[in-house]
């Protein structure tokens, strides 16, 4: 190959090399920043300093391999059929693989010259966000590749599944993006390196998960991008795709490239980019996101998580759609209703619902097969999975179509589409592209194209007639070997291998006529080893070359066949990717109806409101384990009004270590999570104005690796909380303060649920240790006290679970401490110690004397409308009778005082 390279295109470290080490050099110039995988026969070899670093991140053996400049080549090496391991454990060490393959057969070299090397060519790098390996991949979840990036004051998120195809696109405000990027849990982020060198950004990246990938910044100017995005898709114009705006199209135009140099020119089968704003999705931090373990718990596992608690789906792609909703809830009531509606049906449709599910059990990953045969990656198997797939969906559209009137009520759009979507029958090109396969692909697939035998018999007659010559020239080979072993008197079979291909083997002992005269004539001698002797014969050699040619021949059609479903695939993927979200959907509605009817949960009733009524609500992991270890889980009420009405805004909740304060801080949050996602609520009934972002602090967790310590990690998300909470926001914060002295800690707690009333005016659940605090509630007009309420019987601790109105009465810290199995004697030390100091301290700090928070600060920055603006935007005075106008009056003029 390299006698075409010019060599000014080696580096000079070059200089000298082996042709096939030319070669490697060559590659490696093209991927300085990736391990090369250089296939050579059945090994991926990996030199020079890629061979130790390799070496010691999979702990293979590091030897040498000839000579460059004056000195041994290291290498190591993994054989092609185990790569796909080594590869995973590579990129999950944080490296890039090119994949440098042999892009023709040796034989083929060797015919245009003796001292021709095998042609090579980088066919793919991987790195972790373009990964498409059911083998790499974790089939119930996501792996996302994304890429940020910002132009003229706005931001954009774009991001594309490529083992699925789907494109997603977020327009949102620059200091959003961590919140946009954890929303989409990343693999790997790409970022023009212009911005990557900003402090404040790179951390908001580092703290959405994924690889850093810095690019350059020409990479984003948007008539690069444009034309690069142009060329993804194949369109003339990205009309068609809405109006983006400049940094959605300069984010899509780094994936767009980042595509073009790891997948070596070959172009996925992509979805047009899906689009949200701010407007349309609950701004979640990763904070937060982490603390309320929506997606996983703090250790990283799904158990644990909410997700875990209510994913009941069957297939791969229902559990990915689930994901993306949890970790997307969304702010427009009607859209949450439609899929309320879905679950809704199923709930009332037992019998439909245990069908679909039972249909949907032996349902593929279709999305994942079109993607690998798309990316020339997939095999039969994937177009099996096609095929499968699509009847599967044509099965389950006719059970949607069975007898409507002897159901009550017809399902809603929400279920139709994705009926529709499924049903190969309504839709041309995949009606064709079913019809293509259910003809021609056979039942015994294997998993890689060149295996063959996938092809239908009576589908292709040249295929038919190679292998009937195959076929038939074996039973001639069977017809054949009996001959000869009568005509010579010996016991031989007829075998096959691939250096001899077929000969006639015997043993030893029985070999010796055959090598004598007269059978000499007939029998030529191969090869002897330790037991036998191998022959062929005229006749053997001459049927032995039809029979490759017939098999070679048979081959390449199936190869070709293959080639022209895989294209008829590209052609149909639109409507395949509608199907299997079609699926997807059905899969995701039923499967939360069947954790609804599991779990008691029902159907959540939204609004514009600001309103935040739960009756009855439990916290769904935490019952489930308080049910494992055969107790019985307590739901509470909880009633925030962020118009300050009908209840109070912000709750100061109270109550001893491990009454439960945090599960009902966490449980109100989740709610609000659950219901936006568009999923039933554990609780008897739960109301609820949209949250268009929710906080959480709680917990405190050393960020150590971020070289922050408790306190500081905390008050970093205080002040993202006081600067974003809008009065439409939820926010828990769980014992703020407590990693500080005393009176710092108290202070910064009362000051915060100052502002947070007066300032946010969101709603807010505010747990505290600090009982003080307890007087705010006579200060702030919408501040209420609550508490979980214990109770102390003959000397233990009982807790209830309840959660009540009035403060906590005291703390019970020792009582805990003698719970937890502190030593008797130190309780009973500890119970002296706090009556002296009861007794000493009096009451412990004169806060009431402390002036409104109102009175001493600065005029706060107003982050939004005020609680007689909300009350106002919430009126209707088209839908109100006089008498309710004048009411309405009353209680505005209420909140001004
Ligand atoms: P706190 O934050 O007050 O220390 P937690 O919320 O961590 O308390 O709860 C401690 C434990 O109490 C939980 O792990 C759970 O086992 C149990 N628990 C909490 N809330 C309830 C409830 N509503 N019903 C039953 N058990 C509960």
């Amino acid at each position: 190959m390299n006698a075409q390279i010019p060599p000014s295109t080696l580096p000079p470290e070059a200089a000298g090399a082996t042709p096939v080490m030319a070669q490697f050099f060559e590659a490696k110039a093209r991927q300085p920043d990736a391990l090369v995988f250089f296939r050579m026969g059945d090994f991926y070899e990996l030199f020079f300093e890629d061979a130790e670093k390799a070496a010691a991140a999979l702990g293979i053996t590091l030897t040498a391999r000839g000579n460059h400049g004056g000195a041994p080549i290291p290498m190591c090496g993994v054989p092609v059929h185990a790569a796909e391991a080594y590869l995973a454990k590579l990129i999950r060490s944080g490296f890039k693989v090119a994949v440098c393959e042999q892009m023709e057969d040796p034989a083929e070299a060797k015919k245009r010259g003796s001292k021709s090397i095998v042609r090579r060519d980088v066919t793919r790098v991987v790195t972790p966000g373009t990964l498409t390996e059911d083998g790499l991949l974790d089939a119930r979840g996501s792996n996302r590749l994304a890429a940020v990036a910002v132009r003229a004051g706005s931001a954009a998120v774009a991001s594309v599944e490529l083992s699925t195809g789907e494109v997603e696109c977020w327009a949102v405000a620059r200091e959003n993006l961590g919140s946009a990027l954890a929303a989409l849990g990343p693999s790997e982020i790409l970022v023009p390196d212009r911005l990557f060198a900003d402090e404040g950004l790179n951390a908001a990246l580092r703290a959405a998960g994924g690889l850093v990938q810095p690019l350059p910044q020409a990479l984003a100017e948007p008539a690069a991008a444009e034309a690069r995005l142009k060329r993804l898709y194949g369109v003339d114009t990205l009309d068609g795709f809405g109006t983006l705006s400049g940094a959605e199209i300069s984010a899509l135009g780094l994936i767009a490239a980042h595509l073009e140099t790891t997948q070596a020119g070959r172009v996925p089968a992509l979805t047009a980019p899906r689009r949200a704003g701010e407007a349309d999705v609950m701004a979640i931090d990763p904070a937060t996101r982490a603390s309320l373990e929506i997606e996983r718990n703090l250790s990283g596992s799904r158990e644990g998580a909410l997700l875990g608690a209510i994913d009941r789906t069957i297939t791969a792609s229902g559990a990915r759609l689930l994901a993306a909703r949890l970790a997307r809830p969304l702010l427009d009531p009607a859209a949450i209703e439609a899929r309320l509606d879905a679950i809704d049906w199923f709930v009332e449709h037992r019998n439909p619902r245990q069908r679909l599910r039972e249909a949907l059990r032996g349902l593929g990953d279709m999305a994942r097969a079109l993607s690998r045969l798309a990316l020339g990656r997939g095999g039969p198997r994937d177009l099996g999975c096609l095929r499968d797939g699509l009847a599967t969906g044509e099965a389950i559209a006719a059970l949607f179509a069975e007898a409507p009137a002897a159901l009550e009520a017809p399902p809603p759009a929400e279920l139709t589409t994705a009926v529709a979507a499924l049903d190969a029958a309504r839709h041309p090109r995949l009606a064709e592209f079913r019809r293509l396969l259910a003809e021609g692909l056979g039942t015994d697939l294997p998993l890689q194209a060149r295996d063959g035998g996938f092809v239908a018999p009576g589908v292709r007659v040249e295929l038919d007639q190679a292998r009937a010559l195959r076929d038939d020239s074996r039973r001639v080979i069977l017809a054949l070997e009996q001959q000869l072993a009568a005509d010579s008197g010996v016991a031989l079979k007829i075998r096959h291998n691939a250096v001899l291909g077929y000969f006639v083997e015997t043993t030893a002992k029985a070999a010796e006529p055959l090598m004598t005269s007269p059978l000499n004539a007939t029998f030529i001698h191969r090869q002897t080893l330790a037991n036998q002797v191998r022959f062929t014969t005229v006749e053997l050699a001459e049927l032995d070359a039809k029979i490759a040619q017939a098999a070679e021949r048979a081959l390449a059609i199936e190869l070709s066949t293959f080639e022209a479903w895989r294209e008829a695939a590209r052609d149909a993927a639109f409507e395949i990717q509608a199907a299997a979200e079609g699926a997807a959907r059905l899969d995701v509605a039923a499967g939360l109806a069947e954790w609804a009817g599991d779990v008691g949960a029902t159907r959540p009733i939204l609004d514009r409101s600001t309103a935040f009524e739960a009756e009855g609500a439990r916290h769904p992991v935490v019952e489930a384990a308080v049910k494992r270890a055969g107790d019985a889980f307590t739901p509470n009420d909880c009633r925030l009004d962020g118009a300050g009405v009908a209840g109070p805004r912000l709750a100061l909740v109270t109550g001893p270590n491990m009454a439960g304060k945090s599960t009902f801080l966490r449980q109100n949050a989740l709610l609000a999570v659950l219901a936006q996602a568009g999923c039933y609520v554990p609780a008897r009934r739960l109301r609820l104005g949209v949250v268009d972002r929710l906080f959480s602090r709680v917990g405190a967790g050393d960020d150590l690796a971020r070289g922050r310590s408790t306190f500081m990690a905390e008050m970093v998300e205080t002040a993202a909380i006081l600067t974003q909470a809008t009065p439409r926001s939820l926010v828990i914060l769980d014992e703020i303060g407590r990693g500080t002295a005393t009176y710092d800690g108290l202070a910064i707690a009362w000051a915060c649920a100052e502002a947070l009333h007066e300032v946010n005016r969101c709603r807010g659940l505010f747990a505290t240790h600090y009982h003080e605090l307890a007087v705010l509630e006579g200060r702030l007009a919408h501040v209420a006290n609550l508490s979980l309420k214990a109770k102390e019987w003959n000397g233990d601790l009982i807790f209830l679970h309840e959660a009540g109105p009035g403060p906590a009465d005291r703390s019970y810290g020792v009582q805990v401490a003698k719970l937890a199995g502190v030593p008797p004697a130190v309780v009973a030390r500890a119970r002296d110690v706090l009556e002296r100091l009861e007794r000493e301290a009096g009451a412990p700090a004169h806060l009431d004397d402390l002036p409104l928070f109102a009175a001493t600060a600065p005029t706060p920055e107003r982050l939004g409308p005020s609680a007689v603006e909300t009350a106002l935007g919430d009126l209707d005075p088209d839908s109100m009778s006089p008498r309710e106008a004048m009411d309405a009056l009353y209680r505005l003029k209420g909140l001004m005082a």
